[in-house]
């Protein structure tokens, strides 16, 4: 290999939603780090780019706290106080059987907060600017990396070099970097569309977040700051497409024929983004001097809200056990420290991407006898007080191995 232009401890493809994350949780760990992303940065926080609002569970909610993000979010984060799931049919409402989680019998936390993708974007990007270990090279494609026994070369779209001793893919489903490193993918498509656009309700909605499971899919109903909420309204495909090509008073009047009145008078407002859904989940997660994160390793039903926190999981666990080896003067890139990051994190992230395929094929269907079986399953939940603080702590994201940035801990 060639002489490089930059070098830095680690590259990272993709400066999105979990490529800033592990930057700033690397180099608080003492590692410098370039990011290269494709987009202009200030194209990715435009308005008209991305209509999703996330919900960021409680631990996730604690590493942004440590890695210095949530002051970037001041007013922009809405609690999530309740969660309320049932099961309905359009223009009949919710069934009289729900399950409803309430923050209050686990702790005075709320289960997390729902965030504007745009906003924890902008967050991300001012806390990398305060971040001298950290270079954001953007917009500047990673058009391939080359692998050597002792450190990656990552070639940019303007023919520049960047030397690393460790190559991270953040680069979303399509990854090319995976793509380019042989490692291949199982998954489906799922024939759905998850439509998601912004209402305007007159009620205030309390932090409540509602779930309802209509034949077609999931209706989520996520607050967000002020009386509006964000929608992630999935529909067959075929459906998705006419919806979509609805006139704004057509558009309102299937909206509400889902929504219901219970927030008072509602209207869509901004426009309606849509998203094909499909599971993907990689085979391997590393190879000498490369590591896949978030999205570039599992693409999952957005069903219960949790891509991006297992995503942001990656991210805790990898920096970690990067920064952890980098200490004992151990070689980063090698297969050995990968392969703890992927003994950490693989095994969850299947188990819950096929959890959340099963409630999907579970509930998006109008077949009588599943029907009355699953809701008298939210109800049993709801009734066993055990069993329904268990999945709180589930949607908080506080269950099972957290690496030391998720219990709020400094790296
Ligand atoms: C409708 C919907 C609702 C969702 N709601 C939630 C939710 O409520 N909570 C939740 O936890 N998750 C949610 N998710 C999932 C979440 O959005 C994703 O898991 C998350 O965006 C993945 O982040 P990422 O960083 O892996 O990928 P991305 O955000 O896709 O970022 C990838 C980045 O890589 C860059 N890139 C790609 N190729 C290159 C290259 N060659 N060189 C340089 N840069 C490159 C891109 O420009 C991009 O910035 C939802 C998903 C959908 C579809």
């Amino acid at each position: 290999m060639t002489k490089s232009d930059y070098k830095s401890d680690v590259v990272i493809v993709g400066g999105g939603l979990s490529g800033l994350p592990l930057a700033l949780a690397l180099a608080q760990g003492g590692l410098s780090v370039t990011v290269v992303d494709a987009l202009d940065p200030a194209r990715a926080t435009d308005a008209g780019f991305d209509g999703r609002v996330s919900a960021i569970a409680f631990a996730s909610c604690r590493m942004f706290e440590q890695l210095g993000v949530t002051k970037f979010l001041q007013g922009q984060m809405q609690p999530i106080n309740d969660i309320i799931v049932s099961d309905g049919r359009v223009r009949e409402g919710a069934s009289p059987l729900f399950l409803h989680f309430d923050h209050t019998e686990i702790g005075d936390e709320p289960l997390g907060n729902l965030i504007e993708n745009r906003h924890m974007r902008i967050a991300l990007q001012k806390a990398v600017e305060e971040q001298p270990l950290v270079r954001l090279v953007a917009p500047n494609a990673v058009k391939k990396v080359d692998y050597a026994a002792s450190h990656v070369m990552a070639v940019l779209a303007d023919g520049s070099t960047v030397e690393a001793k460790l190559c991270f893919a953040c680069d979303g489903r399509a990854s090319p970097t995976r793509v380019a490193a042989g490692i291949k993918t199982i998954g489906w498509n799922y024939g759905q569309t998850g439509i998601v656009t912004t209402v305007e309700h007159e009620r205030p909605h309390e932090g409540v977040a509602q779930e309802y499971f209509l034949p077609g899919g999931p209706f989520a109903i996520l607050p967000m700051v002020g009386n509006r909420a964000s929608l992630v309204w999935t529909e067959k495909t075929e459906a998705a497409k006419a919806i979509l090509a609805l006139d704004d008073e057509a558009f309102a009047e299937e909206m509400r024929a889902r929504f219901g009145d219970y927030l008072g008078a509602c209207r869509p407002v901004g426009p309606r983004w849509s998203y094909p859904l499909s599971l993907q989940l990689a085979r391997d997660y590393v190879r000498p001097r490369l590591a896949l994160i978030a999205d570039a390793a599992h693409g999952v039903h957005p069903i219960a809200g949790q891509g991006l926190n297992l995503g942001l999981r990656d991210v805790a666990v990898a920096a970690e056990v990067v920064v952890d080896a980098a200490r004992l003067g151990i070689d980063i890139g090698s297969l050995n420290v990968l392969e703890s990051y992927q003994r950490w994190r693989r095994f969850d992230n299947t188990a819950l991407s096929l959890m959340m395929d099963g409630l999907n094929r579970l509930f998006s269907n109008d077949i009588g006898p599943i029907r009355l079986a699953r809701d008298l399953g939210l109800g049993i939940v709801n009734e066993i007080g055990p069993l329904r603080r268990l999945f709180m702590r589930h949607a908080g994201g506080v269950v099972g191995d957290l690496p030391r940035l998720l219990k709020g801990e400094a790296l």
